[in-house]
């Protein structure tokens, strides 16, 4: 998978293959990560966390106007650029994300309820 997506990446693949490599293209959010390190790892431990921390934040200012033009081909961009960042920190801190979000998988880890029964303070909602 890895060698088709180098292909991919440097072009060498015709339409075809790609468009159904594409479809069949799933990762598991630990896959994802892994990948994400084997891609920039070595680039983001030489960048370091502060900078990388502020690449994210522009990413996320990227999305803000991104949801502001509601493009969708923009926004999938975006969430696809905030997310790879947001893994990078992970990376860079040791976090397995994977495990991190089992937080959320039984319920609100908050009131434990599904859906959500928290109330919010008008102050969280602007
Ligand atoms: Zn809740």
């Amino acid at each position: 998978m890895i060698a088709l997506q180098a292909l991919w990446s440097e072009k060498k693949l015709p339409n075809f293959p790609l468009d159904s490599f594409q479809r069949k293209f799933k990762m598991k959010i630990s896959e994802f990560q892994n990948w994400i390190e084997q891609i920039y790892g070595e680039k983001d431990r030489k960048r370091g966390l502060d900078k990388t921390f502020v690449w994210f934040i522009e990413e996320v200012g990227e999305l803000a106007r991104a949801l502001h033009r509601n493009k969708p081909q923009e926004l999938s961009e975006e969430f696809a650029d905030c997310f790879a960042w947001l893994v990078t920190l992970a990376n860079l801190s040791g976090i397995n994300l994977e495990e991190a979000v089992r937080k959320y998988q039984k319920c609100c880890y908050k009131c434990g309820h599904v859906p959500c029964q928290c109330v919010e303070k008008n102050s969280q909602i602007g």
